[in-house]
């Protein structure tokens, strides 16, 4: 028996008049509600904090039930787990409820509760004492919030995701269905960040799972896992057939466009899907496989969903093990640099060649750069690579020198993540120098997609290796992102027009493109290379355009160092048949 109910016992079974008004004030002044409750279940008694706490006059709350304070779902819990009890025993353990004050606004609370033996009328009296955790349970609340949630978006985060799948997955197996795993990663996020700042990022962020949580169903979890991926959790699936509808609903209203800060945006996202049961049967498994869904998604130009299938796990296996011998192949010096002429035009004179790698591996054959430059990009090895090839063109380009062969201009591929290197310049001058290579013979061709992250910054690496002396391309011009209008900020030399225009300009005799290019170029004062020239029409139309440059089979497909040197003294000039 509680020292409350012990007090209430002394009242009830008449103790002296004086020490129960002491008493009484003494209750009144407790920071706890305190009441008892008749055999109906309606207030008998209750303690002045009571009434301040819910706002009541005591004429109002005297002599109706209880459950009237007691809010809507916890009235059953407390006639069953409360009252019910107090039948059979003295005491029951605390219990949490909710009351509603008169201003109808919630109070959580701590109940006990106690019977005891009315002395003087014989029956049973129940007394209750009520603590008011409100804040201690916002605390927690918000602690929960704090670990379980993330800051930006307030979604769940990895921990509670995990935690409500791993339930989602119990549930499914006694009811014998599917849960599918969702992971959604949104397409070109980084530029968007590296464009429009974090701020803007960060806003697209919190829409993005403001969306998701528009368009899930109750039981679903929607999670953001990190940076712009997000993972969802969907049960009572019945088939593959219903990750279809989920994964197209999702592509679906992202499609629609929304301003953030002035800016209009369209999104798309690659999403990857896995099914418990069939893929796995433990959490970071069906993650996984969810993942390797959405890289495939990615690789396949995103705005898609993939669904997992077994023979992406063997893919991976394959990507690793060609990761593998590519580093290898660099220590056993298997890479080797092809070169292709390019001729001058109208003269048909070769003045320079563009430095190709291929990879001359035991076990795969002469291995072109298509197939493993895309893999050395993902994994970052292209940044080793590129040096090698870099250092590998200079030697050449010296060793062809003093062997007193016609000075030419040796052009070499950076990739995006090379050239983004802090030190990239550094090395280059490094690399020049320790090849005592003049830099006037070394031509970098960078593609648009290497200045779309930060123009700016590209601009100034650019302008700082032409003072160190090297000419500057770009490459593949007119399938990447940037356009015309930049051209005339960048303090580059020549443009390469890409192999697919000149396709397209003999295949339907209209060059209007490869014109347009080339006068634009001019009016800028670049050169203007047209690579992939196969025919001698091509040839001829580029003469008529006023093209400065050519490189394509027509001319001599790459070949390696020795074939070159051959191809160089054998070489006559290209006459054109147009006269
Ligand atoms: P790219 O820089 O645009 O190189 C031109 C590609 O077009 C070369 O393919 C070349 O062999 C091919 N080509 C040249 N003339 C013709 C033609 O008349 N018809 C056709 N159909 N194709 C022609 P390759 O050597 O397979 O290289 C492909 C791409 O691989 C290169 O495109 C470049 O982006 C990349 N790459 C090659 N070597 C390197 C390198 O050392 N570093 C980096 N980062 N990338 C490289
Ligand atoms: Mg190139
Ligand atoms: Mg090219």
């Amino acid at each position: 028996m509680n020292q409350t109910s012990e007090f209430f016992a002394y009242v009830h079974q008449g103790g002296d008049s004086l020490s129960v008004n002491r008493y009484k004030t003494l209750i009144d002044h407790l920071p706890v509600m305190i009441f008892s409750l008749d055999s109906a279940g309606c207030l008998a008694e209750v303690n002045a904090f009571f009434l301040k706490k819910l706002g009541y006059k005591e004429e109002e709350v005297l002599g109706k039930p209880i459950t009237e304070f007691i809010s809507g779902g916890y009235k059953d819990l407390f006639l069953t787990q409360c009252l019910a009890k107090l039948q059979e025993q003295d005491e029951i353990v605390p219990l949490e409820l909710q009351l509603t004050t008169k201003a109808g606004i919630w109070i959580d609370g701590s109940l006990t509760g106690s019977r005891i033996t009315d002395g003087a009328m014989g029956g049973n009296i129940l007394f209750f004492s009520i603590l008011d955790v409100t804040e201690q349970r916002r605390t927690v609340k918000e602690i929960e919030q704090m670990a379980y949630h993330d800051d930006l978006t307030g979604l769940p985060n990895r921990l509670l995701f995990r935690d409500r799948l791993q339930m989602s997955m119990s549930q499914a197996q006694r009811l014998n269905q599917n849960v599918a795993i969702l992971f959604i990663d949104i397409d070109r996020f980084k530029l968007i960040n590296d464009s429009y700042g974090h701020q803007v990022g960060d806003k697209l962020l919190a829409y993005m799972a403001y969306q998701l949580m528009k368009h899930i169903r109750k039981g679903d979890t929607v999670s953001r896992f990190s940076g712009d991926k997000f993972m969802m959790s969907v049960p009572f699936m019945a088939n593959e057939e219903d990750c279809y509808l989920i994964g197209n609903r999702i592509l679906d209203f992202m499609k629609s466009p929304f301003m953030v800060e002035d800016h209009e945006f369209q999104m798309t996202a690659s999403i990857g899907i896995s099914l418990f049961p069939r893929d796995g049967q433990d959490v970071d498994s069906l993650i996984k496989c969810a993942d390797l869904a959405m890289s495939r998604a990615k690789q396949n130009a995103g705005n898609r969903f993939e669904v997992y299938t077994p023979a992406m796990n063997e893919q991976i296996l394959k990507k690793m093990n060609l990761d593998r011998d590519m580093r290898k192949a660099l220590e056993r010096e298997e890479y080797v640099l092809f070169y292709q002429p390019q001729v001058m035009l109208p003269e048909g004179r070769v003045y320079g060649a563009e430095g190709l790698i291929r990879w001359r591996s035991p076990e795969r054959g002469l291995v072109p750069p298509m197939e493993f430059i895309p893999l050395a990009e993902e994994t970052g090895m292209i940044v080793q690579l590129g040096y090698w090839v870099l250092r590998d063109a200079c030697r050449q380009t010296r060793v062809w020198l003093d062997q007193g062969m016609s000075p030419i201009t040796i052009s070499v591929n950076i990739s995006p993540r090379q050239f983004a290197q802090t030190d990239f310049v550094q090395r280059v001058s490094q690399i020049l120098e320790e090849t005592k290579c003049e830099p006037k013979y070394i031509c970098l061709e960078i593609t648009e997609s290497t200045m779309i992250n930060d123009f700016e910054s590209s601009i100034k690496i650019i302008k700082d290796l032409i003072d160190l002396g090297l000419t500057m391309s770009i490459d593949d011009f007119g399938t990447g992102y940037s356009s015309l209008s930049l051209l005339y900020r960048l303090p580059i030399h020549s443009v390469k027009i890409d192999r697919s225009f000149v396709q397209q300009m003999s295949q339907s005799q209209d060059s209007s493109i490869v014109n347009a290019i080339i006068a634009m170029c001019h009016r800028l004062n670049l050169k203007v290379v047209a690579e992939g020239v196969e025919t001698i029409e091509q040839y001829d139309l580029l003469i008529q355009d006023g093209c400065d440059s050519v490189q394509g089979y027509y001319i001599g497909r790459p070949m390696p160092a020795p074939d070159f040197e051959k191809f160089m003294l054998n070489f006559k000039a290209v006459e054109p048949t147009s006269k």
